[in-house]
């Protein structure tokens, strides 16, 4: 097996990776690393949790390291772009833990805060920039950021920025750096909009891809509860009462989040919420609170999501189904990070059987129906064995990435998935 030792770093980020604690490199670090470094441009198809910060971050920090220019006022010399705010505080937190022998600065921009300590930090120039898309370009057309030293562009979770409709501004900050550059593209999934991106801005990348697009973390085990709309919560109090530990709870909604917490601190379990009603410090405090144990479950929407890189998560639970079979994988990617084993669990309401077919073709496995515990209101389930006429109709041929729209069956309900109906009344 190979060691860090191997890949080429030198002897400052060695250290600093010891005094962290990594001791063997994961398989995207092993794979992308050397490439890297010879300054080969990658496109890296890669999961959060893979440990690919580190595979981005060490020889980014080698080279500006090396290449011992300084940053002038106003320039960037390495831009980490990054759908969300704590995504990007979180990279910033690893760049310095491995930069911390070197003396490369780092910053970190992102909206909903003051533009001041950033334009402070900018005034100075600085190696290495995180940024989300709307603020940078706010600071860029400002003339506080500029990219005629940039030697280094990496974009991070981009099918996620694609999702949230980031195109526009990608684009528009692709235009505004030199030609001349190291371009790496992270994506932990490859639609055609993404391909023709990298094609079209990155020279003859080195393609490196942790597990075939869609395939979920092997160490997560998964389970599925077929429940009516008002099982969800007596449900979800059993299973806290089961799984004892780290949860990360997801809703579709943000009120959702708001009232699914309400009533887990109602149970006496101790819950924070993270999504975009909650201001930035709250969401911090979330966060931390989650990390440091204060909390034992976080419910969370799935922007809010990106950024939650806690490790031990022994538990992912899908309230709500996600909205494209592309979150589900992002959700579950959350628990069993770094090697560790995990859990997802997922409520499905019947008429969601489509959704469950879209998962399922995605990431090439069956999610398998558990029985409902014992719990009050559970009985009432066995209805949901009965064949209905609404969920007598065909599946609709669905795309295997997002859900779209579905198709109303003659009764107004949506139609089913004869498949998931099929294997839920012979369990
Ligand atoms: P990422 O995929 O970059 O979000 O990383 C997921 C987690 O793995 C983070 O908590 C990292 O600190 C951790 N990690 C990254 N590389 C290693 C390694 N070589 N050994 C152990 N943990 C690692």
């Amino acid at each position: 097996m190979l060691n860090f030792d191997d890949l080429g770093l030198s002897t400052e980020i060695l250290m600093a990776i010891k005094v962290k604690g990594y001791s063997t490199p994961t398989p995207i670090q092993v794979q992308a690393i050397p490439h890297l470094l010879q300054g080969h441009d990658l496109l890296g198809i890669a999961q959060t949790g893979t440990g690919k910060t580190a595979a981005f971050a060490l020889p980014l920090i080698d080279r500006l390291m090396k290449n011992r220019v300084k940053a002038r006022p106003a320039r960037v010399r390495a831009l980490i772009l990054t759908p969300t705010r704590e995504l990007a505080s979180q990279i910033l937190a690893s760049i310095t833990t491995y930069a911390k022998n070197s003396k490369l600065s780092s910053a970190v921009m992102f909206g909903g805060v003051s533009e001041r300590p950033q334009i402070m930090a900018m005034s100075r120039g600085v190696d290495i920039l995180v940024a989300t898309p709307g603020r940078l370009i706010d600071l860029m057309e400002q003339g506080h950021v500029r990219f005629e030293q940039l030697e280094v562009f990496i974009l991070d979770e981009a099918d996620r920025m694609l999702d949230m409709g980031f195109l526009p501004q990608i684009q528009k900050i692709f235009q505004a750096l030199p030609k001349e550059r190291q371009t790496m593209l992270f994506s932990a999934t490859m639609p055609p909009e993404i391909m023709r991106l990298a094609s079209a801005q990155m020279k003859l990348p080195i393609r490196v891809e942790m597990a075939p697009t869609g395939s979920t973390v092997d160490e997560v085990t998964q389970e599925l509860f077929v429940v009516k709309k008002e099982q969800k919560l007596p449900l979800l109090k059993k299973l806290l009462e089961v799984h004892t530990g780290p949860t990360l709870v997801f809703t579709r909604t943000k009120y959702g989040a708001a009232r699914v917490m309400r009533r887990i601190r109602d149970l006496g379990v101790r819950a924070a919420e993270i999504h975009s009603n909650r201001s930035l410090s709250q969401r911090r405090e979330a966060l931390e609170g989650f990390k440091s144990g204060k909390y034992r479950v976080l419910v969370a929407t799935d922007i809010a999501s990106r950024g939650i890189d806690v490790v031990g998560i022994e538990v992912v639970l899908n309230f709500d189904m996600p909205s494209t079979s592309d979150d589900y994988v992002h959700r579950i990617g959350r628990t069993a990070r770094a090697g560790a084993k995990g859990h997802a669990i997922t409520f499905a309401m019947p008429q969601e059987g489509g959704e469950i077919r879209a998962i399922e073709r995605l990431t090439r496995k069956v999610l398998p129906i558990s029985k409902l515990p014992d719990f009050p209101g559970a009985e009432s389930s066995q209805e949901l064995l009965a064949p209905g006429p609404e969920r007598l109709s065909s599946p609709r041929p669905g795309s295997s990435r997002g859900f779209g729209r579905r198709p109303a069956s003659p009764s107004g309900r949506r139609a089913g998935y004869s498949g998931f109906r099929r294997r839920f009344r012979f369990r």
